[in-house]
């Protein structure tokens, strides 16, 4: 399966992934839309309780910073952009707290697309059950590029977890706002692409700084993507190509970039000394 070959498709994504998932089967149909019920309501429910936990991670290093800029008040007057963000970190902040998440597409990068999916939908007033569709979607897209490129940010630096994940929540949203297949490629890609070359350096090894923060700001970027493509921009480099650079640059990275904690923001004087602090 390629972008190429999906971006041909006349209707939503979603309607593609279905009839290649279920081959016109209504009760194979019906199964994988209440599975995907079932994962966007456990991603709902991660985000609520991110949204209303504020005890620390074990390090201490995250922890409180979705609740917190949940209630900060709004001094830009951008509501859909403190909502994307807080809704993002309050997934990564259960994940730090060991608290039940869906991988999406990996546990690091799992509060991109709940936070731009929701983030969207709640703003502009949508009901969860319209967010099964472009859940599908979501689904898909990260489907086509793991057949390309590691998902994983030791394989390929965090563009191979966040750069599907924003990937995903573009597709997504753009799907959500009316956009067809040809659109959802679109955003899908330019979200990508902007993503190439992002380092894994998580600090001590653990997935919270600068994971956390890392998600808020990618779920904006898979907004803003999706905002692009919505507006008829499109990749100006063919979207399967786009997959092929990404894993190409992955693996070009050093090992010190690939979730070792050996460089980065992980190679830092503080990095290093919170990484001797938890070893102990
Ligand atoms: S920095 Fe590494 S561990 Fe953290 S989200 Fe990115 S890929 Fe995952």
């Amino acid at each position: 399966m390629t972008f190429d070959e999906l971006a041909r498709h006349p209707g939503p994504a979603s309607a593609f992934f279905l009839e290649r998932e279920t081959r016109g089967d209504a009760d194979a149909r019906d199964a994988l839309l209440a599975k995907m019920a079932e994962r966007l309501a456990a991603m709902r429910d991660s985000v609520d309780r991110g949204l209303t936990n504020d005890a620390k991670s074990r390090t201490g290093m995250v922890g409180w910073n979705a609740k917190g800029l949940h209630q900060a008040a709004d001094l830009l007057d951008a509501p859909l952009l403190k909502r994307v963000q807080a809704y993002a970190m309050a997934v990564n902040e259960e994940n730090a707290r060991m608290g039940r998440i869906v991988a999406a597409p990996t546990a690091g990068s799992a509060g991109t697309l709940p936070g731009a999916l929701f983030g969207v939908a709640d703003h502009l007033g949508r009901s969860d059950e319209e967010l099964i569709l472009p859940l599908i979607t979501a689904a898909g897209f990260g489907e086509i590029i793991s057949e390309t490129m590691f998902i994983a940010g030791a394989s390929g630096g965090c563009g191979a977890e966040i750069g599907p994940s924003a990937s995903m929540a573009a597709a997504a949203i753009t799907e959500l706002l009316g956009g067809d297949a040809h659109a959802a490629v679109h955003a899908g890609s330019l979200a990508l692409m902007n993503t190439i070359g992002l380092v894994c350096d998580p600090v001590g090894g653990y997935v919270e700084v600068p994971c956390v923060s890392r998600n808020a700001f990618y779920s904006v970027h898979a907004v803003a993507a999706a905002q692009l493509a919505l507006a008829g921009l499109e990749s100006f480099i063919p979207p399967d190509e786009v997959v092929g650079a990404m894993a190409s640059v992955g693996r070009m990275l050093p090992p010190e970039l690939r979730e070792t904690g050996e460089g980065g923001v992980a190679d830092t004087p503080t990095g290093r000394r919170i990484a001797l602090e938890m070893a102990k």
